[in-house]
């Protein structure tokens, strides 16, 4: 019988989403930008609830990326601070949830990309701290009420970076919907954008396919480079069961 060949198919990239009451009902929800931007890069958006009791190694075996979206704070428990008067959207369940899933597409080489929430709960997966209020610290503002589509700041992109190579530029205007930023920079990550003010406004892990930007690329897909981000992810994707023949499938179950 001829070897039939292994279709190619698009990466199955999961997008993490919050829960929150709407009616009477928790539901679990996401920006529909996230989805678009994923399916825009060519791979297939995968919705992710956070449930801490989903074990997040079964849930990033079937996943060939995974996209941190934005949300609301980190528990500032989880990297040893007492919380400020400003923290705000804590879902412990969320952080649980998503931190197993670093901790799972980490140890998969699974890629991640991190956005706004997701850059800074990155940072804590790995050991970092965040400054819990950014106008205690900067008087640039980066929480504005400017729509989410509307550029208003410039980052500074590290040349030779990953992101520099899935942005295609050094420089880029940016929105800025955050006001929590990276403090101490966890081990494993070095920033590769800043912000005017010094603020670290994006990371990349030091041997892991993995990038955070405090941003959100998704509402700015227009903007040069933005969709870049997202083609990273696809890119970076490993397709293992689009490289296996039929039969290779089958062993692998076993
Ligand atoms: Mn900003």
């Amino acid at each position: 019988m001829p070897a039939r060949r292994a279709q190619s198919r698009r990466p199955n990239i999961g997008v993490t989403t919050a829960c929150a009451v709407v009616g009477d009902r928790a539901t679990d929800l996401a920006q529909r930008e996230y989805a678009a931007a994923v399916a825009g890069a060519g791979g297939i958006p995968r919705l992710l609830p956070a449930l801490a009791s989903l074990p997040a190694a079964d849930v990033a075996d079937g996943l060939d990326g995974l996209l941190l979206t934005g949300g609301g704070d980190v528990n500032p428990a989880r990297y040893g601070a007492p919380p400020s008067p400003e923290i705000g959207g804590v879902d412990d369940e969320r952080d649980e949830a998503e931190l197993g899933l670093v901790d799972a597409a980490l140890g998969r080489s699974v890629p991640i990309l991190g956005i706004c929430r997701g850059c800074q709960l990155l940072n804590v997966a790995l050991g970092g701290t965040l400054l819990q209020h950014l106008p205690v610290v900067s008087t640039q503002p980066h929480l504005l009420a400017a729509p989410r589509g509307e550029v208003v700041h410039t980052v500074h992109v590290e040349e030779g970076s990953q992101l520099h190579r899935a942005l295609g530029r050094s420089a880029a205007g940016v929105n800025s919907i955050h006001h929590q930023g990276i403090d101490e920079l966890a081990p494993g990550l070095r920033a590769v954008a800043w912000a005017e003010d010094g603020l670290v406004e994006a990371v990349e892990h030091r041997s892991a396919p993995v990038m955070a930007v405090q941003w959100h690329p998704e509402s700015i897909i227009g903007q040069p480079g933005q969709l870049g981000l997202f083609e990273w992810l696809v890119r970076r994707a490993p397709h293992p069961h689009a490289a296996r023949a039929p039969g290779e499938a089958l062993r692998a179950a076993r």
